[in-house]
């Protein structure tokens, strides 16, 4: 086997062993009482991680299945799909790929969505359904989705998919007190577990919405899912593996680390890549720092022009391995993910070996 390189990129995250082998767990039917067992271990941990009583579909798909899923579910009149990087992006092709009804509100790449352009379009009363990606992975943005959350909860008609993909789990995200409608996130970031599986809170809202809805597809039907939801089931037989990774970690998560811990260890090695990011000359891509990610640094490279695809090359030397710029900003970007489980020590210890390797 090569080398492991330890994962410093925003998806996949690094998986500590203990969940590894939690995968490893002998199979059960996913009809018989111990899948039930599994389901409803699993439920009440996942809802505390996101401060909700609402249901919590786990969907086995890739994320972007499930950001298909919301708007076929929602999307009865049309949509506003809120872009500003890559993923917002793939979420309005996605749309106009179901044929439904929608509309682009883009703003410059580094820039995040403000409170005024959801009260922009609301207030036009033609949307039913908006997509907002909180935390914009290709750009390190993070929206303002308190502030925004104020000005969609006055348009209670509007159903709020929001994606959270790298984001959830690593730092608060309050479900009930946001208003939103769909949250939604991947197993392979801030949960820090292998890809396959995605978390899926749902509103009452929202499940009233789509019970008469003639588009809302098979495997995404958000009917089934809670009709299975019911009697701790999947609708088909799901990533079994995963789920038993997903309790492992969770219960990790909030009864050993604590959730506020995770919180407070996620923002500090966020401080900690921003002041180094800032101090050797980078800047953030993000427009300001009031607006840059949580869980992941997108660095600024278009001044001082390094060789991101050479740093990478030596940081294999080392084990480790960063990301260039996501599309477009390949070379303009690069960027380090302080998400998952990943510690203070060992942030600290891939920026003295960049450092090393850049002569700083
Ligand atoms: C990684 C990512 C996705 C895509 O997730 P898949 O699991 O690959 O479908 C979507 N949105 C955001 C913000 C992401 O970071």
């Amino acid at each position: 086997m090569k080398n492991h390189r330890r994962l410093f990129i925003p998806g996949p995250s690094e998986v500590r062993t203990e969940n590894l082998l939690a995968m490893a767990t002998p199979q059960v039917g996913h009809r018989a009482p111990e899948f039930g067992e599994l389901y409803a271990d699993i439920q009440p941990k996942i809802q505390k991680l996101l401060y909700t009583e609402q249901p919590v579909f786990m969907v086995s798909s890739s994320a972007t299945g499930v950001m298909e899923g919301s708007v076929r579910n929602l999307a009865h009149k049309k949509a506003v799909n809120y872009i500003c990087g890559a993923f917002s992006k793939r979420w309005h092709q996605i749309t106009k790929a179901c044929g439904i009804d929608c509309d682009a509100h883009e703003v410059e790449w580094g820039c995040a969505i403000k409170p005024e352009m959801i009260e922009e379009r609301l207030s036009t009363g033609e949307y039913d359904c908006m997509t907002f990606v909180l935390n914009e992975t290709s750009t390190g943005v993070l929206g303002p989705i308190e502030e925004c959350a104020e000005v969609w909860k006055k348009y209670p008609d509007v159903s709020v998919c929001i994606d959270a993909v790298s984001a959830m789990a690593g730092m608060k995200i309050d479900f009930d007190a946001l208003g939103v409608d769909v949250l939604l996130a991947g197993l392979q970031k801030c949960f820090a577990l292998p890809s396959g599986l995605t978390i899926c809170a749902v509103s009452d809202g929202a499940l009233e919405k789509c019970k008469d809805a003639k588009g809302n597809g098979y495997y995404f039907d958000f009917q089934a899912l809670l009709k299975s939801h019911a009697k701790n089931q999947t609708p088909t037989t799901p990533a079994i593996p995963h789920l038993f990774a997903l309790n492992s970690q969770l219960e990790y998560i909030v009864n050993v680390e604590g959730l506020d811990n995770r919180w407070a260890r996620h923002a500090e090695m966020c401080e900690v890549v921003q002041d180094w990011a800032i101090d050797r000359g980078f800047g953030l891509f993000a427009e300001s720092r009031e607006y840059a990610s949580k869980t992941l640094t997108c660095m600024d490279n278009r001044e001082k022009q390094i060789n991101v695809a050479q740093l990478n090359k030596d940081l294999a030397k080392y084990n480790v391995m960063i990301s260039n710029g996501y599309g477009d900003l390949k070379e303009k970007t690069f960027r380090i993910a302080h998400m998952g489980d990943t510690t203070l020590v060992d942030i600290l210890g891939l920026l003295a070996v960049i450092d090393r390797i850049l002569g700083f």
